[in-house]
C-alpha cells in the first residue's frame, strides 16, 4: 500500500500565485509594501463585504497584538479570552503586560460560553477591573454564538477582538466571519485555509482605523522628513512577495472552502455507523463553517473503550496525521496562574477530541486510504 504521509492540513497552491510573485521580482517590489499588498487587501475587502477595511500583516499573531493596541489595552488591564484556542490568541495579551482571564466554551460551537463570559465580567468588575476587551475565536472555522456573545459585550460595553484566524470563508446568517468583531483577525499561516507562507491581516470597520493599524505596523512614523516617533512602533507589515502568494490564493479560496467542507461530509458519512464517535458540526443553518479542520469526539463509554489517543496512535502508525484538539489555555503551564471562569467543557473536549486530515488537497485515493485504515482500526471495537 502507498504509505506517503497524509497531513492534517498542508499548503495548497492553485491560483496564479507564481505569476504575482514573479511580477514582484520583475518590478523590484521586494519590500513590505507594494501592489500585491494593496491588491490582496482589496481582494479581502471585497470578499468580506460591507464592513471591512483590511491591512495585510506579517502574521495573525501580529494582527491580534495590533488589535489589542488599537483597543487601548495597556499594562495591568484585564483581557477576557476563550480558553480553548491556539496560544497565539492569548500570547499578545502578555506582550501588552495585560492580564488574561480565560473563559470556558459552550458545547454547541466549542467557542466562548456567553454565560461564563458574563460571570467573568461581573466578577472582574467586582474585583475592581472592568475588562478592556474580549477575544472570541471561531474554532476550526465554526462561528461562535455571534448574537449571544455580542449581547453580553454590548451590555457591558466591552469591545470584541474577533480571532477569525481559522474562519476565512465561514459566515453567520450570510455575513462573513472576520467582520463581527470591533476588530477582526485573519491568518495565512502555512496550515490555514489559504496561505501566504506566513502572514495575517487585521480587519477594521473604518478606513481610519485601518490607517492607524498600518501606522503602528510600520514603526509609527510621524509626519516629518526625518524619523520622528511619538508612539511605540512595530514591524508587522506583510511583504509584497508573500502578498503575491495571497492574491493567487484568493482565486481559489471558495474552492478550498468547498473541498474542506467535502472532507467534513466525508467524515460525517463515515462515522455515522459508529456510535460514540461524533463529527463536529454547526448547530443549525444560520452557521456556515469552512470546516478548516474536521474534528471528531470519541466517547470511550459508547465506543466500547476506544479512546481518541488509541485512534490517533493507530493512524500515526499508518503515516496519517491527526492531532488532539487545542489544549485549553487555562491548563497550559504559561497561563495556569491566571483566572478561569466556567466548567469542564473545554477540558473534556481536549480529552476526547481529535482533528482529522482535512486539507483541500486530499485526493479520492487519500480518502479511500483513510477509510480503509479507519475500518481496520475500529473493527475490534465495534
Ligand atoms: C493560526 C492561529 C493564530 C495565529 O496566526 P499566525 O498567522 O500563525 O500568527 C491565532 N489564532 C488562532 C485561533 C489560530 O488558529
Amino acid at each position: 500500500m502507498n504509505n506517503k504521509k497524509i497531513w492534517l492540513s498542508s499548503p495548497h497552491m492553485g491560483g496564479n500565485e507564481q505569476k504575482f510573485v514573479n511580477e514582484a521580482f520583475d518590478t523590484n517590489w521586494v519590500a513590505p509594501l507594494g501592489p500585491n499588498v494593496n491588491g490582496l487587501e482589496q481582494d479581502l475587502e471585497s470578499y468580506l463585504g460591507q464592513h471591512a477595511a483590511v491591512a495585510a500583516l506579517s502574521s495573525g499573531t501580529a494582527a491580534i497584538h495590533l488589535g489589542l493596541v488599537l483597543l487601548g489595552v495597556k499594562a495591568g488591564d484585564v483581557v477576557l479570552c476563550q480558553s480553548m484556542t491556539f496560544s497565539a490568541s492569548a500570547n499578545p495579551i502578555l506582550y501588552q503586560g495585560a492580564t488574561p482571564v480565560f473563559i470556558d466554551s459552550e458545547s454547541q460551537t466549542w467557542n466562548l460560553c456567553p454565560i461564563a463570559l458574563e460571570q467573568a465580567i461581573i466578577s472582574e468588575i467586582a474585583k475592581g477591573k472592568k475588562p478592556k476587551a474580549i477575544i472570541a475565536v471561531h474554532l476550526y472555522g465554526v462561528p461562535y454564538q455571534i448574537e449571544a456573545v455580542r449581547a453580553v459585550a454590548d451590555a457591558y460595553q466591552i469591545p470584541i477582538l474577533e480571532d477569525s484566524a481559522e474562519a476565512l470563508g465561514s459566515a453567520y446568517k450570510g455575513q462573513k466571519c472576520g467582520t463581527f468583531g470591533d476588530i477582526g483577525v485573519l491568518s495565512f499561516n502555512g496550515n490555514k485555509i489559504i496561505t501566504t507562507s506566513g502572514g495575517g491581516a487585521i480587519v477594521t470597520p473604518t478606513a481610519d482605523l485601518k490607517q492607524k493599524a498600518v501606522f503602528y505596523a510600520t514603526q509609527s512614523r510621524d509626519e516629518a522628513p526625518h524619523y520622528q516617533h511619538s508612539a511605540i512602533g512595530y514591524n508587522y507589515r506583510m511583504s509584497n512577495i508573500c502578498a503575491g502568494i495571497g492574491r493567487g490564493q484568493m482565486e481559489v479560496l471558495d474552492d478550498h472552502v468547498a473541498k474542506r467542507r467535502a472532507m467534513h461530509d466525508f467524515y460525517a458519512d463515515f462515522f455515522m455507523a459508529y456510535e460514540g464517535i461524533s463529527v463536529f458540526t454547526v448547530p443549525n443553518d444560520d452557521y456556515f463553517a469552512n470546516y478548516w479542520l474536521s474534528a471528531i469526539v470519541v466517547d470511550p463509554l459508547l465506543a466500547n473503550g476506544l479512546t481518541r489517543e488509541t485512534l490517533r496512535l493507530a493512524l500515526e502508525a499508518e503515516n496519517i496525521e491527526s492531532r488532539p484538539l487545542w489544549k485549553p489555555m487555562h491548563l497550559q503551564p504559561i497561563f495556569e496562574k491566571y483566572p478561569y471562569y466556567g466548567g469542564t467543557v473545554s477540558e473534556s473536549l481536549f480529552d476526547t477530541g481529535l482533528c482529522m486530515p482535512s486539507g483541500s488537497n486530499l485526493s479520492d485515493a487519500d480518502r479511500e486510504r483513510i477509510s480503509t485504515v479507519l475500518i481496520t482500526i475500529l473493527e475490534p471495537f465495534f
